[in-house]
């Protein structure tokens, strides 16, 4: 018996992690992919489109096009370039839904793209909602659209949320964090942290860029922003809480003192599936949960004074304006730098702290200042860095 309407669903970050988790769900419930997007994996993107035979796929590097151009010529697909195809498959006519699971600020616009045209998104890319939280959730609002969070703790705040969705009755939001494959380091043991050390996250296989900010806890601090924005609430009520198993994957405080959580393996195919089949729930292939398996479940309080991150980004979603933008940037740059060798592990939350104090900007919220401050955040991290 099918219980859901087959969905259209188009796929914006299609190789990356999460696009291939999406990827999964899909084929298993049979569901219709309209449009594939990548950055620049050709192979990857090809093998897709010839499975899911989407009406585009989009790249956003010339050598990819031209080979993906050639070697999808036998095929009905439409191939499409850079940034303005990704916004053109996120706002495809057809689509019932579009996932945005590129990473970074390149997610943006794309994001905005699909709100504009009135479509569902499931949002796994949190730099949307850090850079440009106000203005995404000023034109959802206007449009009608509904943002579904797939980031896993905000699934799960969503998901406890179910049949008490008032907002006065929220009374904090418990925001789980594994604390990456560093917790309870010094900032002296984190000095000599290589690339790979930080590429190993203890309970999650993700892209580079999250895993290297789960090791920095910016991660956690990003997803303070992101659930202000997504819930309505202010960074005070919001309580991170170290929970080194992952298993609860985050947990709602109501008014009356009653804490509703989700609880489940570490598998990103679950949250990513109930942003699909909201607000049904479909069989899924992750591992049932065995609490016994687990015997306890442990519980710390984050040390911020040495993962930096999580303080500043806090900091800057209190300043306002273009500081988590700023932030975002900051770090995305900085992260780029360390995983290229560059600078040190512990420089990405020098930098991004320093690059909170010094830029001031004070224009008005627009997408095109949003993308200044980005481009100004990357241009201090950079002059830093050749400084040394
Ligand atoms: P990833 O690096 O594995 O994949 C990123 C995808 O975005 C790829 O398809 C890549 O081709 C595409 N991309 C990269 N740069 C691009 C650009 N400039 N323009 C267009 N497309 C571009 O990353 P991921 O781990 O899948 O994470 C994706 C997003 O989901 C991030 O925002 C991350 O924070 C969030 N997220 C990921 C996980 C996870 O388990 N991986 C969990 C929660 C949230
Ligand atoms: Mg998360």
């Amino acid at each position: 018996v099918q219980l859901v309407s087959i969905k259209k669903i188009s796929i914006l970050g299609s190789t990356g992690s999460i696009g291939r988790q999406a990827l999964d769900v899909c084929r298993l419930h049979g569901y219709t992919v309209l449009a594939l997007t990548a950055n620049k994996n050709a192979s990857l993107l090809e093998e897709q489109a010839r499975e899911f035979r989407p009406k585009m796929v989009v790249v956003c590097e010339k050598d990819a096009y031209n080979t993906l151009k050639t070697r999808l010529a036998d095929t009905d697909t439409r191939v499409l370039f850079g940034s303005e195809g990704v916004c053109e498959a996120a706002a495809l006519p057809q689509a019932d839904i579009i996932l945005n699971a590129i990473v970074g600020i390149a997610g943006l616009l794309p994001t905005l793209a699909a709100i504009n045209a009135h479509k569902t998104v499931a949002l796994a890319n949190k730099e949307t909602m850090v850079t440009g939280g106000a203005l995404v959730t000023e034109l959802a609002r206007q449009k009608g659209v509904s943002i579904l969070p797939v980031d896993s703790e905000h699934s799960a705040i969503f998901q406890s949320l179910q049949g008490n969705n008032k907002q006065n009755q929220v009374q904090r939001i418990l925001l789980t964090a594994s604390g990456g494959p560093f917790f309870g380091w010094t900032r002296e043991q984190l000095e000599g942290v290589t690339a790979e050390q930080a590429l190993k996250h203890p309970n999650w296989s993700m892209g580079a860029k999250i895993t290297i900010d789960s090791a920095t806890m910016m991660n956690k601090g990003l997803e303070i922003i992101e659930a202000a924005w997504l819930f309505g609430i202010t960074p005070e009520l919001i309580e991170v809480l170290i929970h080194r198993e992952s298993v609860i994957h985050s947990a709602v405080e109501f008014a009356d003192g009653a804490v509703i959580a989700q609880l489940g393996v570490p598998d990103m195919r679950v949250p990513i599936q109930y942003a699909l089949t909201y607000p049904e729930r479909l069989p899924s292939p992750a591992k049932r949960l065995s609490l016994t398996d687990y015997g306890k479940l442990t519980f710390f309080q984050p040390d911020s004074k040495t993962f930096t991150c999580l303080s500043t980004a806090k900091h800057a979603f209190e300043m306002g304006g273009f500081a988590p933008c700023v932030a975002n940037g900051a770090n995305e740059q900085a992260v780029e730098l360390f995983l290229s060798g560059k600078i040190r592990f512990t420089q990405i939350g020098d930098l991004v702290a320093e690059a909170v104090e010094t830029i001031t900007l004070r224009d008005t919220l627009t997408v095109d200042n949003i993308l200044q401050a980005d481009a100004a955040a990357r241009k201090f991290v950079l002059k830093r860095y050749a400084s040394r």
